[in-house]
């Protein structure tokens, strides 16, 4: 799902902010992913703007918080099995390295283009500065299709797509990792061709290794985790828990499996999960090893569920509203793509009793979404702070291979369980300092955007 909200012009009471919004719209009009990102996060940080106006602008803080540092774009040909010639686009937006190397990941799926990378680039400026590490923002990727590909497709694939790329990344410039498309077979083939045309052994230049060289225990659940430890402290704050609730989670990728296997551990429901085509409901609560066998071992659609639980039902994707999210639960995971929640989607789920929503996805609810569900008192821990356990175990991963030491998986969990509660924390409080109540959306950008703005005065007009 890549269509974006409508955009309409921005209305806050901050003169400088609404300046910068008008802009920014008119000069990236064909990017609505990108515009819509960056309308949520400057909109909610009126209350800041506000406070230090003159400064920001005299600075053009904001001005320079929504031009990426860099982009870059290139050509990546490779010839399939069948020996024919093929050739798609790669891109990496260098957005913002303030706080560190540039860090974020890699997307390979047919909707890529300039728009969701930097909308991706933007939303990681300000998760990356959540985690407290230092870490800068950015992304990439490419329109390439991974399915239906054979490995050996996806090998000539990423090795073109590295010898470009590597030009521009090393462990102390820009470290991607994966996302979308991008799991551990594409990164092993990635750091092969990284390795070979370096001749060096760069451990930290990419995240999300094997096991075997280089990767981080947890790494692989951190993401779904994560979601889950901020889910926990946020139900918590607000006299709710998910023992006993029944959740549905959109996708059945990386995000998604490991969230699931986190919540159930804390005694959740997990009753229907989700792919491109359609849902699965077990009204029983889905069998995840059988999930995870489908989708990290046979690569096959989520409908084959059904061939090992016959009673759970399938239900196609037809109409504005995803399958999965007109079944009714206490709590929604959207753990998929962007704008998976659109408003509609949104009421059917309030319509349905949700309570809580945790984006495992980057930007899956619309602007009007979100709206929606804080007018009508659904708790929405954000996907910047929610989902910040992913990057946040990168860097761990980084951090190890500085060391060339590694830990164990408890103790990286731990770590991330710890990140993950003080990201709550700070967002909780920002909220509060600026009387937002439980409007995490907003918490969560001005915590962030607050180090993010106090880093950038202090490195001068760069
Ligand atoms: P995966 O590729 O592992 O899984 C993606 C899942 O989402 C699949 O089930 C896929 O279904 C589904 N999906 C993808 N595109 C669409 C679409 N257009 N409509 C409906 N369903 C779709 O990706 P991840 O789990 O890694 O990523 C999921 C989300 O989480 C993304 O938004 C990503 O940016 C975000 N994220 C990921 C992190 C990570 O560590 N992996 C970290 C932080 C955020 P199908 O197989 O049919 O395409």
């Amino acid at each position: 799902m890549n269509s974006s909200c409508t955009l309409d012009s921005p209305q806050t009471k901050s003169e400088y902010l609404n300046d910068v919004i008008s802009k920014t719209m008119a000069k990236n009009p064909n990017e609505p992913e990108f515009l819509q990102a960056v309308k949520e996060v400057l909109s909610s940080l009126e209350p800041v703007v506000l406070k230090h106006e003159t400064e920001y602008k005299d600075l053009a803080l904001l001005e320079r918080v929504v031009e990426p540092e860099r982009i870059i774009t290139f050509r990546v040909p490779w010839i399939d099995d069948n020996g024919k010639a093929r050739v798609n686009r790669g891109f990496r937006v260098q957005f913002n390295g303030t706080l560190g190397p540039y860090k974020g990941g890699l997307r390979f799926h047919p909707t890529v283009n300039q728009s969701i990378m930097k909308f991706l680039g933007f939303e990681q400026i300000f998760k990356n500065a959540l985690t407290c590490l230092p870490i800068g923002g950015g992304k990439g990727g490419s329109d390439f299709d991974p399915k239906g590909k054979s490995d050996n497709e996806i090998m000539r694939f990423c090795q073109s797509f590295m010898t470009e790329l590597q030009k521009h990344i090393g462990q102390d410039v820009d470290v991607p990792a994966g996302d979308i498309g991008v799991g551990a077979r594409e990164i092993g083939f990635l750091f092969g061709q990284y390795r070979r045309i370096k001749n060096n052994y760069e451990a930290g230049v990419l995240t999300g290794k094997g096991l075997d060289y280089g990767g981080s225990l947890a790494r692989k659940e951190a993401t779904g985790y994560g979601l889950i430890y901020f889910m926990r402290e946020m139900l918590a704050a607000n006299g709710l828990n998910l023992s006993g609730n029944t959740v549905i989670i959109s996708g059945s990728g990386n995000v998604a499996i490991y969230a699931a296997e986190k919540a159930l551990s804390y005694g959740a429901k997990v009753v229907a999960m989700s792919d491109s085509n359609g849902c699965i409901y077990d009204k029983d609560g889905i069998k995840l090893d059988i999930i995870k066998e489908l989708k990290e071992v046979k690569r096959a659609r989520i409908k084959e569920y059904l061939n090992h639980c016959p009673n759970a039902e399938y239900k196609e994707n037809n109409g504005e509203i995803p399958a999965v999210y007109t079944i009714k639960a206490d709590i929604v995971l959207p753990c998929a793509t962007q704008n998976d929640i659109t408003l509609a989607g949104a009421k059917a789920l309030v319509e349905n009793g949700a309570k809580a929503v945790g984006e495992g996805a980057n930007m899956p609810c619309t602007n009007e979404a979100i709206e929606y569900f804080l007018k009508n008192n659904v708790l929405v821990a954000p996907g910047k702070a929610a989902n910040a356990g992913g990057v946040a175990t990168s860097a761990l991963e980084m951090c190890q291979n500085s060391m060339r030491y590694f830990w164990s998986f408890d103790e990286v969990d731990k770590k991330l369980d710890g990140i993950m509660t003080n990201i709550f924390a700070e967002t909780k409080k920002a909220a509060e300092v600026y009387g937002l109540g439980n409007n995490y959306v907003a918490g969560a950008n001005i915590a962030a955007f607050r180090k993010i703005a106090k880093a950038m005065k202090s490195q001068g007009l760069i």
